[in-house]
């Protein structure tokens, strides 16, 4: 669609109805009630895009009192009928791409082709459970005694509190979302405080669909109070959380009080291996894909790129020009591939990181500091020789540096691999398939790539092991965690 200036992306989004700067309770839109509020920022510009309210528990509590109640005409609905909602709530946004795209441009920074990406990956989110809506089945149960029948229904669990991060404005909410009301669950969202207005924007195009006032609520501002009433609340029966892993695990110990269901997707320390025998073409263009999406913040971007020694020069070369091609800049410029950091925070983490791998004998290939365009934005840099006592090696730096880690045998790759709390993603480059069968099944990680560095999609299920999370998002899987089973055992039949 070209470059597009600021000025204009917010009219065009104005004229659409769709530059929302209040929560959503109850079909309502309203101001925080002591009038609070936060500032949205364009991270690429400094610029403040909109004021938006600034709620806390208050405005939670009313917003679970409402979900709680449309719980109980929402879920009686039939599958077909809610369906449909979700359905026609797919189409719109859809058809409101640009503007989506535009908005999370313009407050998250990530370039309009990906932001265009969120959107057909957001709303696929929507299409595809809205079919799953329809099947949703029980099970018979072959009695023990010849008097007596035994079936399993599913139910929705009831009221949802979803707690998203800014990284994935819209599908992140999606996610979560769509399986949670398909089930016949209602939720309460509190999306990013840096990320907000794609969040309301969406929740417009959800009312004007007919998803019914109260089943899809919105708050943000306070997150810690948020969090709070969220846990404390015996009406919400299930928190599910994507976002860091210090978070997750006070969310986690926030609901044993009222013994919630718990979904966590949180931070991951993705490998990316590159044995000897790959197709250095794919592993390269597999590796650039899995490293810089979103300018490195993702938690899937692959974090520590594992290359055996054989094909170590060759790769890191390769690697390093195709790093240098990336076109750094304004998302809204159609030339841009790699947008801003978040924040100043997100940049001060990558230099900490960088400067610790340095001051510990690696070497900086390419970039390695701040950008000339200022703000937040960071050079696509590739640091060579990294080992497991640095800290690019041990966490998840979030940002554009991709490490670059020797190794000698496939024993000590899924070793390397695996030395790590983290379990999210990971990604290998072989041509051989006994290996790619091998090592997928000894990675300790609930994604694997083999020779492909993007790999999410709304029919495969999503989710990490070990400290990375629990449940799984997307695909069939993702909708068990929305749903109770119920045992029914019928006596006396005879
Ligand atoms: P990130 O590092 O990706 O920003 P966070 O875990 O800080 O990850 O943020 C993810 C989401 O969690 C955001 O919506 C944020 O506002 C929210 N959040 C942060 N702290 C809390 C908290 N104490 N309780 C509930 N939500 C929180």
């Amino acid at each position: 669609m070209g470059s597009v200036d600021a000025g204009a992306a917010m009219e065009k989004i104005r004229a659409a109805g769709l530059l929302r700067t209040r929560g959503l309770i109850g079909g309502k839109w309203v101001d925080a009630y002591d009038g609070k509020t936060i500032e949205v920022q364009n991270p690429a510009t400094g610029e403040v895009l909109a004021n938006v309210a600034c709620m806390g528990n208050r405005e939670t509590a009313d917003a679970i009192t409402s979900a709680n109640t449309t719980f109980y005409t929402w879920s009686k609905l039939t599958a077909s009928e809610r369906s449909k909602a979700l359905r026609k709530w797919h189409d719109l946004l859809m058809s409101h791409k640009e503007e989506l795209a535009l908005l999370m441009t313009l407050e998250q920074g990530k370039p309009m082709k990906e932001a265009l990406g969120e959107v057909n990956y957001g709303a696929s989110f929507i299409e595809f459970f809205a079919e799953e809506a329809k099947r949703v089945y029980g099970d018979i149960i072959p009695p023990t005694l010849a008097d007596r029948r035994l079936l399993v229904l599913k139910q929705p669990i009831g009221v949802v509190g979803a707690i998203t991060p800014w990284n994935f404005p819209l599908a992140m909410i999606t996610r979560k979302v769509g399986p949670a009301l398909a089930c016949g669950c209602t939720v309460v969202v509190k999306p990013s405080e840096f990320t907000p207005l794609t969040a309301l924007a969406a929740a417009d195009l959800a009312l004007q669909a007919g998803i019914p006032a109260g089943a899809l609520n919105v708050v943000m501002g306070n997150a810690p109070e948020i969090g709070d009433e969220l846990m404390q609340s015996t009406q919400v029966r299930k928190i599910t959380f994507t976002g860091s892993t210090a978070v997750g695990k006070k969310l986690m110990a926030g609901s044993a009080n009222t013994v919630k269901k718990v979904s966590l997707e949180l931070g991951g320390n993705a490998p990316c291996i590159v044995f000897d025998d790959a197709d250095i073409d794919v592993a390269v263009k597999g590796s650039l894909a899995a490293k810089f999406r979103n300018s490195g913040q993702t938690c899937v971007c692959a974090n520590r790129i594992l290359v055996q020694e054989g094909i170590y020069e060759k790769f890191a070369s390769a690697f390093v020009k195709a790093v240098q091609s990336l076109q750094v800049g304004n998302g809204l410029e159609e030339s841009t591939s790699q947008g801003p950091l978040i924040n100043e925070a997100a940049v001060q983490k990558v230099e900490k990181f960088v400067g610790d791998a340095t001051s510990k004998g690696a070497n900086i290939m390419l970039g390695g500091k701040r950008h000339s365009l200022g703000m937040s934005f960071y050079e696509p840099t590739v640091v060579g020789n990294v080992s497991n006592d640095m800290l690019l090696f041990s966490e998840e730096v979030f940002g554009p540096v991709a490490p670059l880690i020797p190794f000698k045998t496939e024993e000590e790759a899924i070793h390397l691999a695996n030395d790590t709390n983290a379990g999210l993603a990971a990604y290998m480059f072989t041509k051989n398939i006994a290996r790619s069968w091998r090592v997928s099944e000894a990675l300790e990680y609930g994604l694997v790539g083999v020779n492909e560095g993007l790999i999410s999609t709304e029919v495969a299920p999503f989710g990490g092991v070990k400290q990375s999370g629990l449940g799984r998002e997307g695909s069939k899987y993702g909708m068990d965690d929305y749903l109770e089973i119920k045992y029914v055992c019928m006596g006396n039949l005879g």
